[in-house]
């Protein structure tokens, strides 16, 4: 019984080996090839505007996908989510082509549980372009499999997901290639791939190299504003490293935070509930202060702080 269990396991990890291999390829060579070729077009004005608005509106529902499904809600889980929302965020996220949901979040919490540390899987200490990219060449799958994805045992829809995921990429291939042929393909498929992998990425090598630390965390994640406009809210990574379960990464009012928007949103209309949100005095707690950059620091300047007030 144990063998039939362990033979089953080594089908999937073969299998999705072989997938992610197939989607590097793809995402390595082939996407960055259509991507100059589409712009090619562009610039001879040889593109319709309907390519242009479903290269938008696809490349945003792709990124709440995997922004606010893949990552916040399946990898942090900061609110509950009625069936239907966390169905469309996973069939989102799917589009992306960026694999299987439970890799990707068994990917993610190893990042988080090693970030800039022996064992985080995509660290700029190893280097910006492995960081970036270059990672998933070094990936061990069935290193994945047991600390991090005996969450998903039994749940149905996650396996659902994980078992139909390349379907619904070809997916977001096939439709916009029916609504207006190979530009509705090359704009609405591989440029808009293109972009959310690397805007993904992006989160991955620049988030932990460039930007502002604003909150005490043992990494080196950064706040960036662009980074945040792009990845509608992800670029606040310092605060996201800091408090990994809150709902929200943008903390102050100038912090466009997309996917903590439409959490609202979805809160007000009663499809997530149990919306975890930092309190104030944590996030005070976590500052890095003039004074202070280091836990050392912190620890010493609040306790001259103890000092002034009890005396
Ligand atoms: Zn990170
Ligand atoms: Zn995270």
């Amino acid at each position: 019984m144990e063998n039939a269990i362990n033979l089953k396991k080594s089908v999937w990890v073969m299998f999705y080996a072989g997938f992610i291999q197939s989607i590097k390829i793809f995402k390595y060579y082939l996407l960055p090839v259509l991507t100059v070729y589409s712009l090619y077009l562009l610039f001879k004005g040889e593109i319709a505007s309907i390519d242009i608005y479903m290269f938008t509106i696809m490349f945003t529902l792709t990124q709440i996908g995997i922004c606010l499904g893949y990552h916040r809600m399946e990898s942090h889980k900061p609110f509950d989510p009625h069936p239907v929302v966390r169905f469309i965020l996973l069939a989102l996220g799917a589009i992306s082509l960026s694999g299987p949901p439970s890799y990707w979040v068994a990917i993610h919490l190893r990042h988080h549980a090693h970030a800039d540390k022996d064992g985080d899987p995509h660290s700029p200490i190893h280097g910006f372009w492995h960081a970036h990219y270059a990672w998933i060449n070094k990936l061990n799958l069935a290193n994945l499999r047991d600390p991090y994805m005996k969450r998903f045992q039994g749940d149905t829809m996650l396996e659902f997901f994980d078992k139909t995921n390349l379907l619904w990429g070809l997916l977001g291939g096939v439709v916009p290639g029916v609504i207006d042929g190979w530009h509705g393909f090359l704009w609405g498929f591989a440029v808009r791939v293109f972009c959310t992998t690397h805007t993904t990425w992006l989160v991955n090598s620049y988030g932990h190299c460039f930007g502002k630390r604003d909150y005490l965390t043992k990494d080196q994640s950064r706040n960036n504003f662009w980074l945040a406009i792009i990845s509608m809210g992800e670029g606040w990574h310092n605060n996201h490293h800091a408090f990994p379960k809150s709902a929200y990464h943008g903390f102050k009012w100038y912090q466009i935070d997309v996917c903590g928007y439409l959490v609202s949103m979805l809160e007000k209309l009663g499809l997530v509930k149990n919306v975890y949100r930092v309190s104030k005095e944590s996030k005070k707690n976590r500052k890095i202060t003039e004074e202070a950059s280091s836990i050392e620091e912190i620890a010493e300047v609040k306790a001259k702080e103890t000092a002034e007030i009890t005396t």
